[in-house]
């Protein structure tokens, strides 16, 4: 066959060496995800594909779960759904013993499908229709109040129903990260929180038993949950003390990070990244430090990103190469920011299904969308990829298959790799009658072309 013609172009060609931010060339290769080989993968289910591996799952959720139980005696974890509310991902860590956390109807409804009982549902978030906030309440969903109109919604529910409701405050406070995340819940400083734990308590109908903080997302500062946890125990006892109520569970959230390599930070995920020890061990340990001799109130966590992000990978296929104007080379590939949210986020590993010859560049990837902001990757080093080659982009667990959007192209198949190497398809791929299946053409506007 025939080698393409290509304008010959000089560029300067780096060998394994290393700068202070580590390798900046190495062939990362992936010919296999939990020993299922990835042309095996392409072929039966097409690509993208978005893959994720049962065993990696369960492994995380299991190391995460020992590094805080092994620390403190009363731990528990809820599955935040809108980091991947899949059934099977979801089933997997309920499974595992997770409850849900839902900050929608629609997340709670879809929690309720699954089988999970209201009563292991909690349900945070800043808006629940009055309708949601009642199922959930005869339910018996743990439910964590954002502002105080919900709790006149909360009360007059309780007036109606004729029985009062146990509730937890959401809080926000400064623990010294910035931006701080000040939107949501109560604001402990200002002295809201206190407010809002006053009016529950003299309006007689709301019985507040619980503090919940989510701090952020993709923290990288354990200091910063240790300062948390520390201001909640101290308002624990302050209800406590003031108002004669228990505070029975502290709920610290989410927002721990992935292995994952944010953009602008050059060092390997490995070093930047804090290992899940040290957030365990600044939470765990300022509770024990602070709580009262045999007061061991719930600690729940609702991580989601750094259980779920690491067990997902995206294969794509290289669909056409060119040069831009300034040298650099550019690949298309069949996946984008429609299908890779987080693409906007980190700068994923990107590896090869096999070795490919030839001097690696520095490259751009783009995904297929006719918009200039759809690149998946920039500043990778690639050999020259011909047409086909996989790539293999990691990780992708998180956000993606919850944050992606129908735009001028289907959403691909998602398929589970099970501990046994079996591989289930979770999700099927869209096809044309999942888009316009909403749609209807008013008569008038029938088509009548031929
Ligand atoms: C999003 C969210 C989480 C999970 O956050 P991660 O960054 O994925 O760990 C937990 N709790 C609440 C209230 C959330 O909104």
């Amino acid at each position: 066959m025939k080698e393409p013609y290509e304008k010959p172009l000089i560029k300067k060609v780096q060998v394994g060496l290393s700068n202070k931010f580590g390798s900046v060339y190495g062939r990362h290769l992936r010919p296999e995800i939990d020993g299922v080989p990835i042309s095996d993968l392409v072929s039966r289910f097409g690509s993208p594909l978005f893959v994720f591996s049962e065993r990696r799952l369960r492994e995380k959720y299991r190391q995460i779960y020992q590094m805080f139980s092994t620390r403190y005696p009363n731990v528990h974890f809820s599955w935040s759904y809108k980091t991947n509310y899949l059934d099977a991902i979801c089933a997997i860590l309920h499974q595992e013993g997770e409850t849900a956390e839902v900050v929608s109807e629609f997340e709670y409804e879809k929690a309720r499908r699954l089988g999970v009982p209201g009563s292991e549902i909690i349900f945070n978030g800043p808006y629940k229709p009055i309708s949601a906030l009642k199922r959930a309440v005869q339910e018996g969903a743990l439910i964590n109040i954002d502002h105080f109109d919900e709790i006149y919604d909360l009360e007059d529910i309780a007036e109606e129903l004729g029985n009062s409701i146990k509730v937890g405050i959401r809080l926000n406070m400064d623990t010294g990260i910035s931006p701080q995340w000040t939107r949501f819940g109560f604001n402990l400083e200002s002295g809201q929180a206190l407010d809002a734990a006053k009016r529950i308590v003299s309006g007689g109908k709301l019985i507040l038993s619980g503090l919940h903080c989510h701090l952020g997302t993709f923290l990288l500062e354990p200091r910063a949950y240790a300062k948390a946890i520390e201001k909640m125990v101290d308002f624990a006892y302050e209800l406590e003390d003031n108002f004669g109520l228990k505070i029975e569970y502290l709920d610290i959230g989410g927002g721990f990070p992935s292995r994952n390599r944010l953009k602008g930070i050059y060092l390997s995920p490995e070093i930047a990244v804090p290992p899940m020890e040290d957030f365990a061990e600044a939470i765990c340990d300022t509770l024990l430090s602070k709580l009262k001799p045999n007061d061991f109130p719930k600690l729940i966590l609702e991580t989601g990103r750094a259980i779920v992000d690491e067990a997902g990978f995206l294969i794509t296929t290289v669909h056409a190469s060119k040069r831009l104007p300034d040298g650099t080379r550019s690949y298309v590939v069949d996946a984008g920011v429609n299908i890779l949210f987080t693409a906007f986020w980190y700068n994923f590993k990107v590896e090869l299904e096999e070795d490919i010859p030839g001097p690696a560049e520095p490259c751009i990837i783009y995904g297929p969308l006719c918009m200039n902001i759809d690149v998946v990757a920039e500043n990778v080093q690639l050999p020259p990829l011909p047409r086909g080659t996989r790539l293999i982009f990691s990780p992708v667990g998180a956000y993606n298959v919850t944050q992606w959007m129908q735009f001028i192209r289907y959403r691909p198949a998602v398929v589970l790799v099970g501990e046994d190497g079996q591989v289930d398809v979770i999700r099927e791929a869209e096809t044309l009658d999942d888009v316009i299946n909403r749609e209807r053409l008013p008569e008038r506007l029938v088509l009548k072309m031929s």
